[in-house]
């Protein structure tokens, strides 16, 4: 891999700019947060970026993408969270739409993919159930195939956990057993169900940020038409194996790192009540160097799992899982160092990061700076968690790396 910078790079970072400077609206700008933006945000951001043709930053031309470099991909990423952007639904963009674009039918492209483009439809994922999360296959929601007069279709019981913006999401994509005497990994089907459809009820958990991002969703008898299925019945898994893999990788987040770590610059060069600043303390400043020399080599690393997973070279998914783990336990140190650089004050940002607004510390006030840090290391404990645990990572590299 040549990780020289590319001079052409620079025409279109300073293209990305201008774009970010002249559409994105002053009121959708945002402090980055891992988290997707409201809909109505993800929405109007969706429609402006369709517009100027770059509704699918990450997908390849032929299926309306912008058809971009990896490179030109981090650019974009980079300078959106850079200036503020709404985080847009990487539901679709990340794991479903590529689905879709590789085992949906003309009909089902038809039906979700303009919807999609135009910001109308924001989709969640049901997959993880109680007792059912690393062991995904062993998972028991159930959907039976009926027949009627107004057509084919499953009935689907069966609760799913964990539903990210289950609340604030138009459709789910869904993994059902549809055979309970097949092997399990062969008795699972792929649905997309409308939230709307009567059964579902979403119940909110409440996570250690003190928001709601999480929940449960209940399936009561859902009717669901067959024309749903993704591939046919049965082959849920493998179609399911190819989405995880890209989920593995795309948790790596490497322009919320970067924007991280110039929050962590941020925090260093705040006046201290007792003189001096952070940056000045021997210390810190070796803590800082080694988090950016760190963010950097995750920066090299991504781009290495894109060449392997261009080159469709089988080492991207034991790497995509390398990275992963080294990725999400930096982004747990960062946001950690951010506590801890804001002392007493970390903790006057939690729960109530309004509070923090009256705290000064020299002659710079906190109000900015200090809120949400606190919250968003707390939520980041999750980050080892969510697209498969760190231990479950630590043994596809063991077995596909090594041959352990
Ligand atoms: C913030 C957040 C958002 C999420 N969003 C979604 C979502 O939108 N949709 C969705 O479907 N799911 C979602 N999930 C669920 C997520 O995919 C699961 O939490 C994850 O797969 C782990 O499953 P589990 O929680 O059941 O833990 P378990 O699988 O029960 O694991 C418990 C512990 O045992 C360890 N362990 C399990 N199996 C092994 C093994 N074979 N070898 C070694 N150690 C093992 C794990 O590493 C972990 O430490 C989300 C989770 C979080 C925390």
């Amino acid at each position: 891999m040549d990780f020289r910078p590319d001079p052409g790079l620079d025409a279109f970072r300073q293209e990305v700019r201008h774009f970010l400077k002249e559409c994105l609206p002053a009121d959708l700008r945002v402090t980055p947060t891992f988290s997707r933006s409201k809909p109505e945000a993800v929405s109007r951001w969706q429609k402006i970026l369709h517009a100027r043709g770059w509704g699918a930053p990450y997908w390849a031309a032929k299926h309306g993408g912008t058809g971009w470099t990896m490179q030109q991909i981090l650019v974009f990423d980079e300078e959106c969270v850079a200036a503020g952007a709404p985080t847009l639904d990487g539901m679709m963009h990340k794991l479903l739409g590529p689905l879709l674009n590789a085992f949906a039918t003309s009909e089902q492209k038809a039906e979700h993919l303009p919807a999609f483009f135009k910001g109308e439809r924001l989709w969640c994922q049901g997959f993880s159930e109680p007792g059912s999360g690393s062991d995904l296959a062993s998972l028991r929601t159930r959907a039976e195939l009926k027949h009627d007069e107004k057509g084919d279709h499953y009935v689907v019981n069966g609760q799913k956990i964990w539903t990210s913006h289950g609340h604030e999401s138009d459709w789910i994509f869904l993994l059902v057993r549809t055979d309970t005497s097949a092997r399990k990994q062969a008795g699972i089907s792929f649905l997309l169900v409308d939230m709307t459809t009567p059964g579902i009820t979403v119940r909110p958990i409440r996570s250690i940020d003190d928001a709601h991002h999480l929940n449960e969703t209940f399936f009561d008898n859902v009717r669901v038409p067959v024309a749903n299925r993704i591939g046919e019945e049965g082959a849920g898994w493998a179609i399911t194996k190819f989405l995880l893999n890209n989920e593995h990788a795309t948790t790596a987040d490497l322009p919320m790192l970067k924007h991280y770590l110039r929050q962590l610059h941020a925090l260093a060069d705040t006046p201290l009540m007792g003189g001096g600043r952070l940056r000045e303390r021997p210390e810190f400043a070796v803590k800082l160097a080694r988090l950016e020399a760190e963010v950097n080599a995750v920066g090299m690393f991504v781009q290495r799992v894109a060449a392997l997973e261009m080159a469709h070279d089988p080492q991207a998914h034991p790497m995509g899982s390398m990275l992963k783990v080294r990725a999400t336990e930096l982004q747990q140190r960062i946001t950690e160092a951010h506590v801890e650089a804001l002392g007493d004050y970390g903790a006057v940002a939690y729960p109530h990061p309004a509070e923090a607004a009256a705290a000064t510390c020299g002659e710079l006030t906190l109000q900015g700076l200090a809120r949400g840090l606190a919250n968003e290391m707390f939520f980041r404990r999750a980050s080892t968690i969510y697209g498969g645990t760190s231990e479950v990572q630590r043994s596809i590299v063991a077995k596909l790396l090594f041959g352990l």
